[in-house]
């Protein structure tokens, strides 16, 4: 989920089902028959694992999956589940095939990890009762229950949790053509006048992601709101864009300046993500989650075993010319 402060407003604009969700085909039409097939044999549907980049739709993606099996939906993050008893907690109160959402599970807590496996895998919860020598363990059932987990890092997951999901997706950065039905269907939601072209302008400017194409529809309607007439025409989201400092490509302030940075100060690279992070000021979190998987799709850098390098095509979207050899 992920949402950042002020982004609230986009909860309105999520899709309930899953016709009503863009693109993500291959995704989508597997999960359409894994549900249809679990719901037809009374089961509740295997635990699923969604990793990608940040704003792609994965607590949508949940919410719309729960909507679908017509049962409840819980939602919870791994940093807020502090103790083995919290999880507990929200384990016995789910309902049969009940599913429950838990965001950034890399960073549960190794002892919180261990409790799930359990649940997970046998929906039973190990509890041990008391301290020392009269300690002792019993073992709780739970309503089967699925367990979906989103991650923008499926590489930090321990392979024992990893390998207790059943289906294992990757959500893929959206291609502007879906992007341009998700600007179209959010105007409209939002009761905002944009042309095709507008629509086109926005969807090619968002990096591929929908969190990003929806925040810029409204800031772009404020100028056209000021500016113009009310209508997003393309000339008033390409003027507004130019004005938010978000280039052709999508890139905007801090994607130039992480480039920038690279050639200026490293001449190119290669630059470890540590010396990237405290040469920009930036986290590195952020660094590795948001601004480098973008740059790396456009092919603006390239990732090597001593660290990311500017490519040519890197240089040249910034102007800067290629150092040859
Ligand atoms: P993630 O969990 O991957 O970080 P998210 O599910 O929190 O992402 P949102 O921030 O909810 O993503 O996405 C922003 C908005 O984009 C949502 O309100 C929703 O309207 C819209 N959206 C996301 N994916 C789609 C999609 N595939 N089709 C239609 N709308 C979408």
């Amino acid at each position: 989920m992920n949402v950042q402060n002020g982004d609230e407003w986009q909860y309105s604009l999520r899709p309930r089902h899953l016709r009503e969700y863009i693109g993500q085909k291959k995704v989508k039409d597997n999960l359409d028959i894994f549900i249809k097939a679990a719901m037809s044999r009374g089961d509740a549907l295997d635990h699923v694992l969604f990793y990608g980049p940040p704003g792609l739709g994965k607590t949508t993606l949940a919410g719309i999956i729960a909507n679908e099996l017509g049962v409840n939906f819980r939602v919870t993050s791994g940093p807020a589940i502090n103790h083995a008893g919290d999880l507990a907690a929200l384990l016995t109160n789910l309902g049969e095939k009940d599913v429950l959402f838990i965001d950034e599970i890399h960073r549960l807590s190794r002892n919180v990890e261990e409790v799930l496996y359990s649940a997970m895998e046998d929906f039973a919860l190990d509890i041990v009762i008391g301290k020392g020598p009269s300690a002792r363990s019993i073992r709780l059932d739970l309503a089967p229950f699925t367990l979906i987990g989103a991650t923008t890092k499926a590489g930090s997951l321990a392979g024992p949790l990893r390998d207790r999901f059943g289906v294992i997706s990757r959500l893929e950065y959206y291609q502007p053509e879906d992007l341009v039905l998700i600007v179209k269907r959010a105007a409209e939601i939002l009761q905002i006048s944009i042309e095709e072209k507008g629509a086109w302008e926005i969807a090619r400017r968002s990096r591929g992601t929908p969190r990003i194409a929806n925040r810029l529809l409204k800031r772009v309607r404020d100028f056209a709101q000021i500016t113009g007439d009310g209508i997003i025409t393309d000339e008033i989201a390409d003027a507004s864009l130019q004005r938010l400092e978000v280039d052709r490509m999508g890139l905007d302030h801090t994607d130039r300046r992480m480039l920038e940075t690279m050639v200026m100060k490293f001449g190119g690279g290669p630059v470890g993500l540590d010396t990237l992070a405290a040469a920009t000021s930036e986290e590195r979190d952020t660094i590795e989650d948001v601004y480098e998987p973008y740059l790396l799709q456009l092919g603006f850098i390239n990732r090597t075993p001593k660290g990311r390098v500017v490519t040519r095509a890197g240089y040249e979207h910034m102007n800067i010319p290629y150092p040859e050899a």
